[in-house]
């Protein structure tokens, strides 16, 4: 794999159609590597630990864009809303809520996607669809006003079958239409589709995806040992 950031940051970029956001997942990388990735003019970075993260936006530029990518824990949240521009994982409701409360503290607004369960693995996270609905429907998340609900981000199964992975990423799609013309039709900040990885990137945004979240095709493969 070739190791040149630049280069590989260049490559993908020209390969996004237009409207496509990139997030830099940089989880596990030393910030000598995103320093890189900001210097060649990166500036959304994706982290799956709260602390890492924390850690990273402290020793890096501060006009870096940081979406937290991971499993969102509630009694993380306080950590990360000073700082943090954008949640990806918000899988229930008391979750959104909490944000909303950390991010009054801090006077700010933090971006949140609902993260759809999509894949037939029964490991990754997410609401499924009938539990995002209730809570959409239900309506309390009308009253969170330091939260913007951004959209929707799903993970496929982790899989060669092409056929099963972009039928995910279309119901992914599917839902966020729903959901659209539903309860955020006169809500312009609603409009993100978060999916893709480095490998599934391109099925992504065929089905529809206009944010990809790639790391190792930009810094090569995760040594998860040096983490520890
Ligand atoms: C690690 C991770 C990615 C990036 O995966 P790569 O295969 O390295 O591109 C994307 N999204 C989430 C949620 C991740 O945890």
């Amino acid at each position: 794999m070739n190791m040149d950031i630049k280069e590989n940051l260049s490559r993908i970029i020209a390969s996004l159609p237009q409207g496509v956001k990139l997030v830099a997942v940089s989880k596990t990388h030393p910030v000598e590597m995103l320093q890189e990735a900001y210097d060649a003019g990166q500036r959304i970075f994706g982290e799956n630990k709260v602390q890492e993260m924390t850690a990273k936006s402290q020793a890096l530029p501060s006009d870096i864009e940081w979406h937290f990518i991971g499993h969102v824990q509630r009694n993380k949240i306080h950590i990360m809303a000073p700082y943090v521009s954008v949640i990806q994982g918000v899988d229930t409701f008391e979750k959104l809520a909490e944000i909303d409360r950390q991010a009054a503290r801090f006077n700010r607004h933090i971006t949140c996607l609902l993260q759809l369960h999509i894949a037939q693995e029964e490991t990754k996270f997410g609401f499924s669809a009938d539990e995002c609905t209730a809570m959409l429907e239900q309506g309390d998340w009308r009253d969170l006003k330091n939260i913007t609900i951004g959209g929707v981000m799903g993970m496929a199964s982790n899989t060669d079958n092409e056929a099963q992975v972009i039928g995910e990423f279309r119901r992914l799609r599917d839902l966020f239409d729903s959901y659209k013309e539903k309860y955020f039709n006169d809500n312009a900040d609603f409009n993100t589709i978060s999916a893709g990885m480095s490998g599934d990137y391109k099925l992504a945004i065929e089905a529809g995806s206009n944010m990809v979240r790639i790391g190792s095709s930009i810094f090569g493969e995760r040594n998860y040992q040096l983490n520890k």
